[in-house]
């Protein structure tokens, strides 16, 4: 066993049950479609995106490599306890 270099350790236990299972809520239904996470700004995945002419539909999109992006504002849910049912 190793410690994890960067993780915060006091910000996940500041959570409370109805935060969590808040998150999860969230999680399910604002998904980020392109890194899987969830965020509220633009997806810092996505370099750029093509959309059709009525600007609805997504028709190409290009990332940055991995690593080249910042992810300090995502929730990613494996940093999440687990909803306590
Ligand atoms: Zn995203």
């Amino acid at each position: 066993m190793t410690e994890p270099e960067d993780a915060p350790p006091e910000e996940a236990g500041e959570l409370t049950a109805e935060e969590i299972r808040e998150w999860w809520a969230a999680y399910r239904e604002q998904r980020c479609p392109w890194c899987g996470g969830l965020h509220v700004r633009a997806c810092p995945r996505v370099k750029s995106m093509r959309f059709d002419n009525a600007g609805e539909k997504v028709l190409e999109v290009a990332f940055w490599p991995d690593g080249k992006w910042l992810d300090s504002f995502i929730d990613w849910p494996e940093d999440m306890p687990e909803e306590s049912t």
